[in-house]
């Protein structure tokens, strides 16, 4: 909605459906063969997940995917049709709720498959699952030594018409490392997983492995469907990989904030707390309202990049909760302009993996800790996908 893009907002998180939409489509070109999962855990990664995942659907995506079986149930409750997966279970479920709203729910081991099985017992529906094979993360996923029980007795569950094995599918460790020795390795053992399933009667509608990496530089990792998170944002999933330009993706949040005051200050100022700046000489001094309640990092503290006037500036000192102030030299733009944290970086802007160096972090955290206290605009994607307009 126009109208909130251009509101006296504090601050604000600017988000491109259109570039969303052109990314999947690029995407989609890397691989051509595989169904889509738009990855839409932890809020889209900061991007508001309702508005994503409905442009993400229109752009062409089969299936959306979420961490929470919470996240899952919220997207079928908004209305949101068609595959739904989600694959961070614990003790406890909710798996009746997600047998009831369709949803493709992971194993990743015994206690799991028991509890879907009961579930689905007791509900008198067949539940669909996905086992997944921890090929060598090491994080969730069923081990290859414990891979013959899980496999045998999810057949036995699905002979009872208690479970659909619609898939089976793995997670990689270093696939934004080329060459990294890991990756081949969790492709044989993926194989040679996938096929001992096959070989005891799972027939798998969908094997997946490739999150964005995978997606982007690694054509043999894409079997019947991709999952990418971060490269659907535009981000680079590897800034040593390339650039989002590079594989024909744009940044779709942008980050801006209202300045809430300039002012003259005299030098040999000590400036925000723990007076970590002072200033060199008589400056100007601008505040940006926004801190690491809305999740700028404090990490970014005297180092994080910041567009006021046309002119890239720095942090002046610490960050604060709710603020934190720029040295503007002298220049004085008034109270009320903008000052553009990041964005796609094509107008002098600084980008969210401008801001990961400087917080010494990686850019998925950057984009996925925007505070909920800074409303989401959506602006462009061509079919109304922004009609909640703000918020999350
Ligand atoms: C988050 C996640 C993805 C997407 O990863 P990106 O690196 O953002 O592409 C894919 N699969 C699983 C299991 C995930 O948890």
């Amino acid at each position: 909605m126009n109208e909130n893009v251009t509101a006296p907002l504090r601050a604000r998180a600017e988000i491109d459906l259109a570039a969303l939409q052109a990314n999947v489509r690029s995407l989609r070109a890397h691989a051509p063969s595989a169904a889509f999962m738009a990855v839409v855990k932890a809020d889209a990664y900061g991007h508001g997940m309702i508005p994503v995942a409905r442009a993400a659907k229109a752009a062409g995506a089969e299936w959306l995917g979420t961490a929470t079986p919470e996240e899952a149930l919220e997207l079928r409750a908004a209305g949101l049709t068609g595959r739904i997966m989600c694959w961070l279970w614990v003790p406890g479920g909710p798996w009746r709720a997600g047998i009831e709203a369709d949803l493709d729910m992971s194993v990743s081991g015994m206690w799991a498959l028991r509890e879907v099985t009961a579930a689905a017992r007791e509900s008198g529906r067949t539940a669909r699952i996905q086992l997944k094979a921890d090929t060598g993360l090491g994080r969730n996923g069923c081990l290859p030594a414990d891979w013959p029980e899980l496999v045998r007795e999810a057949l036995a569950a699905q002979a009872e018409g208690l479970v659909t094995v619609t898939g089976l599918w793995s997670h990689f460790a270093c696939a934004d490392e080329p060459g990294h020795p890991s990756i081949a390795a969790q492709l044989d053992r993926f194989r040679e997983m996938t096929g001992y399933a096959e070989q005891q009667g799972v027939t798998p509608e969908v094997r997946h492995i490739a999150n964005s990496p995978g997606t982007l530089t690694l054509p043999g990792t894409h079997f019947d469907l991709v999952r990418p998170g971060i490269a659907m944002y535009g981000i680079s999933p590897s800034p040593e990989l390339g650039t989002p330009a590079d594989f024909g993706l744009r940044p779709v949040m942008s980050l801006k904030a209202s300045l809430a005051l300039v002012k003259h200050a005299p030098g040999g100022l000590g400036v925000s707390y723990g007076h970590h700046y002072v200033t060199p000489g008589p400056t100007t001094l601008a505040l940006v309202p926004v801190g690491y309640a809305d999740g700028i990092p404090r990490h970014a503290s005297g180092t994080g990049p910041v567009l006021i006037g046309g002119k890239r500036r720095t942090v002046a000192g610490r960050v604060a909760m709710d603020q934190f102030v720029v040295d503007l030299g002298g220049d004085e733009p008034a109270a009320g302009d903008e000052a553009v944290l990041f964005g796609p970086g094509d107008t002098g802007e600084p980008t969210a993996e401008d801001w990961a160096v400087a917080a010494g972090t990686i850019a998925y955290e950057i984009v996925t800790r925007i505070g909920s206290r800074v409303p989401r605009v959506y602006t462009g994607g061509d079919h109304g996908a922004g009609r909640e307009g703000a918020g999350t």
